[in-house]
C-alpha cells in the first residue's frame, strides 16, 4: 500500500518521502485537496497540512486560468491520462499571485481516481522574464531612436550587433553589418588595431578618434566611446560602445584652423602663422651653426595707396592677390610666404645663403616690374615692389630680430627710389 492511498489525515510513516520531496506535490480527489507535503504548504503560505486539506482546489487558481485546470483535472480523473506540464496563475492563502509550472497524472486512490500533482514555482523567473522583456522594449527603443551608433563585438573582433541608426552614418543597414568583422569599414585596419589596444590596456575609451568608410566611400571622422566585455573567467569577449559621425565638427575645425592661419584675401600664411614658421625655423638652427643658411625678404609694394586712390580698393585688393599669386610662383619649393598686412609679405628661405637671397630678391622684384596686373573693366595696373633682404646670424633668438634688420633694409630700399633690393646688417 502507497503512502497516498492511506487514510487522511493520519499520515502513515511511509509518506515521509513524499513529504521530504522538494518539489511541491498535491493529491485532489473529488476537486478537494487529500494530501499535500510540506513543499506545497510552504509555496501555498499555509500553516500546516491540515489546515489545506479538504479545501476546494478552485480555491488556489486564478480565476482566468480556473476553467482550463479544473477541466485538466476532470480529464485526468476520468482516466485521460498523463496532462502534459502547462502553466497556471495560482493564489497562496496569503492572497499572493503564484505563476506555477505543473504536471498531473491519475491514481488511485483506494477505488477513488484522485489526480496528483506536481508544481514548480515559476513566479520569480515569470517576473524576471517581464522584467527582462520591458528592459528589452526599452534598450529596442533608445536604439531605434538614437543618433548615435551603438555596437558590440566579439573577441574577434566580428559585429554582433549594431543599432539601425548605422544606415543613417555609415549607409548599410544593420543586418548588412552584423556578422562581419568591425575592421572592415575602417579605410586602414591600424586604426582599429590601435583602438582596440587602447581598449585591452585601460578596459575603455574614451572620445578615441577614428575614421570610417562609408558605403558611398566617403571617408568619415567618427568619435568612439567604447570599454571591453569580459566573460565569466574574466577573458576579454569583445568590445560595446558608441560611435558618432563627428565629420561637420571636424570640417568645421579644420575651417577654423584655416581661417585662423590664413589671410583670407591672397590665402597666404596669415602674420601669426608666418611669424610662427619664422620662429620655428631659427629655432631649428639655435646652436648649430653649421646648419643650411637662412634668409628673409621683407617685401613692400611702392605707392600702393595710388592703386587704391586711381583704380579703387576693390582692384587694389586684386592686385594684391596676384602679386600674392605670383611671389608664389617664383619661390622655390616650399618656402614659407605669409602675409604679414595691408602690403607688406613676408618670405622665408630655407637654405638661401648671402648670394641666394638677393638673387631670388632680384628675380621677383623685376618680375613684378614686368608684369602688367589686369584688374576689373579691362584696367591695367603696373606697379613695382621694394624688398629689404637678411641673413640670419647665430644671435638670432626669434622673428623680430631678423625681422628688424630686415625693415631698415626695406626702408632703405624705399629711401634710395623704391624699386629696389637692399641688404640688412
Ligand atoms: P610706399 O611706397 O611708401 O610703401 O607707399 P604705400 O602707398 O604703399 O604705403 P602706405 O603704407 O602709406 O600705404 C599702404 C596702403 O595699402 C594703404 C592702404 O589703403 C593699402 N592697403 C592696405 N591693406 C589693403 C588691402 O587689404 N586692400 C587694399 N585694396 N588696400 C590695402
Ligand atoms: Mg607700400
Ligand atoms: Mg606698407
Amino acid at each position: 500500500m502507497s503512502a497516498l492511498e492511506s487514510d487522511w489525515p493520519a499520515l502513515p510513516a511511509q509518506a515521509a518521502w513524499v513529504d521530504a520531496l522538494a518539489a511541491p506535490v498535491m493529491l485532489v480527489v473529488g476537486g478537494r485537496l487529500r494530501y499535500v507535503n510540506a513543499a506545497m504548504v510552504s509555496l501555498l503560505k499555509a500553516d500546516s497540512q491540515r489546515a489545506l486539506v479538504g479545501r476546494n482546489v478552485r480555491d488556489f487558481i486564478h480565476p482566468l486560468d480556473a476553467h482550463r485546470i479544473v477541466a485538466r483535472i476532470q480529464r485526468a480523473e476520468a482516466g485521460a491520462g498523463v496532462n502534459p506540464p502547462t502553466t497556471m496563475r495560482a493564489f497562496d492563502c496569503l492572497g499572493g499571485e503564484l505563476t506555477l509550472a505543473v504536471t498531473s497524472a491519475p491514481v488511485d486512490c483506494g477505488g477513488e481516481t484522485g489526480v496528483l500533482a506536481t508544481c514548480l514555482d515559476m513566479s520569480r523567473r515569470a517576473a524576471m522574464e517581464q522584467r527582462l522583456r520591458r528592459t528589452d522594449e526599452d534598450f529596442r527603443r533608445i536604439m531605434d531612436t538614437m543618433q548615435d551608433v551603438f555596437y558590440r563585438t566579439d573577441a574577434q573582433g566580428i559585429t554582433r550587433y549594431v543599432c539601425p541608426a548605422v544606415k543613417k552614418v555609415l549607409g548599410y543597414t544593420a543586418e548588412e553589418i552584423i556578422g562581419l568583422p568591425a575592421a572592415a569599414f575602417y579605410p586602414d585596419p591600424a586604426e582599429r588595431d590601435a583602438l582596440v589596444a587602447a581598449i585591452r590596456e585601460q578596459g575603455f575609451v574614451q572620445d578615441f578618434p577614428g575614421r570610417m568608410r562609408r558605403k558611398d566611400g566617403v571617408i568619415i571622422d567618427i568619435s568612439i566611446s567604447t570599454q571591453a566585455l569580459r566573460d565569466e573567467q574574466g577573458e576579454y569577449a569583445g568590445v560595446e560602445g558608441i560611435w558618432r559621425d563627428i565629420s561637420e565638427r571636424k570640417a568645421m575645425e579644420r575651417e577654423l584652423e584655416r581661417l585662423a592661419t590664413r589671410d583670407h584675401l591672397t590665402g597666404l600664411f596669415g602674420r601669426r602663422r608666418i611669424l610662427e614658421l619664422l620662429d620655428e625655423e631659427l629655432e631649428r638652427r639655435r646652436g648649430r651653426p653649421s646648419h643650411a643658411p637662412l634668409s628673409i625678404l621683407l617685401l613692400d609694394l611702392d605707392h600702393f595707396k595710388q592703386v587704391n586712390d586711381s583704380f579703387g580698393h576693390a582692384a587694389g585688393d586684386e592686385v594684391l592677390r596676384q602679386f600674392a599669386q605670383s611671389v608664389q610662383q617664383s619661390r622655390r619649393g616650399d618656402d614659407p610666404f605669409g602675409r604679414l598686412g595691408g602690403e607688406e609679405f613676408l618670405l622665408v628661405l630655407q637654405g638661401a645663403d648671402a648670394a641666394a637671397a638677393p638673387q631670388m630678391a632680384e628675380r621677383i622684384r623685376a618680375a613684378i616690374e614686368a608684369t602688367a596686373f589686369r584688374v576689373a573693366q579691362g584696367a591695367v595696373v603696373r606697379l613695382t615692389v621694394s624688398i629689404g633682404w637678411t641673413h640670419a646670424v647665430a644671435q638670432d633668438r626669434q622673428a623680430g630680430d631678423v625681422l628688424e634688420r630686415a625693415d631698415r633694409a626695406l626702408y632703405e630700399a624705399k629711401r634710395s627710389g623704391r624699386n629696389r633690393v637692399a641688404p640688412g646688417g
